[in-house]
């Protein structure tokens, strides 16, 4: 594991740097569905701080047996709102906002527990059926509604491609994800609304993370390029 996350390392710097980008301006989300709680020690001992979740139910089972490590964790997969409750216990950072609604609840969630929730708005750029996500053209109501929730602060934009082998063919998409985040943070008044920022893209996953860097990704969510196959 240790040789493969420094390849990344290397890989990452090598792709800021032909971009002219620095690389502390991208994260890494060890993307951990699968992967067992020993095997998260053993990556963050070799650097990773940030975990990936796609599954309320694997996280509240891996949750108490890693509690003691300082990791970040990230939600990134779809929520169901009967859920959220036990997304804001957990999650730093959830990627997958995807409706009012599950916004709402996530609000509503967050301010039980006293905390301000941060999230990612999911768009469905590729508007697939079976993915979750916003469509594109419905954002900018999405996001202008996101300004009355008190205990959400919207940090950016994800997407989840459709899958091609070829990381040329899905660059299309990381750009109208950056697109899109500019017009949109255009959009906001800083000094009116306070809980939208809008400088996060998470983008890229283990097949085409240099492409999403190229085009102004943050976080990179990777699994199998670290931890190996899941079964
Ligand atoms: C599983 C998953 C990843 C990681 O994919 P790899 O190809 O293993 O790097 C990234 N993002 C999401 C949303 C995922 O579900």
């Amino acid at each position: 594991m240790k040789h493969r996350i420094n390849e990344i390392y290397d890989r990452i710097r090598k792709a800021a740097s032909s971009c002219n980008r620095e690389t502390e301006s991208i994260r890494i989300v060890a993307v951990t569905k699968t992967v067992p709680a020993e095997r998260i020690r053993e990556a963050f001992a070799e650097g990773i701080s940030v975990i990936g979740e796609s599954y309320i139910k694997e996280a509240r089972e891996k949750y108490d047996l890693i509690s003691g490590i300082p990791v970040s964790w990230h939600f990134i997969g779809h929520l169901q709102t009967n859920k959220a409750k036990y997304a804001v216990k957990m999650f730093d950072l959830i990627h997958s906002v995807d409706s009012i609604k599950l916004a709402e609840e996530l609000d509503i969630q967050a301010n039980k527990i006293g905390k301000i929730q941060k999230v990612l708005i999911q768009v469905n750029l590729g508007k697939e059926k079976t993915k979750s996500g916003i469509n594109e053209e419905d954002a900018p109501d999405l996001i202008n509604k996101m300004s009355c929730f008190k205990n959400l602060f919207v940090k950016g934009l994800m997407v989840i491609p459709p899958f091609y082998d070829d990381p040329e063919r899905v660059r299309p998409y990381f750009s109208a994800l950056r697109n899109l985040r500019d017009s949109l943070k255009s959009s906001v008044d800083p000094s009116l609304i306070k809980n939208i920022a809008m400088d996060e893209l998470s983008m890229g996953m283990s097949g085409d993370f240099e492409t999403a860097i190229e085009e102004g990704a943050t976080l990179i969510r990777i699994g199998t390029a670290i931890f190996g196959e899941r079964d």
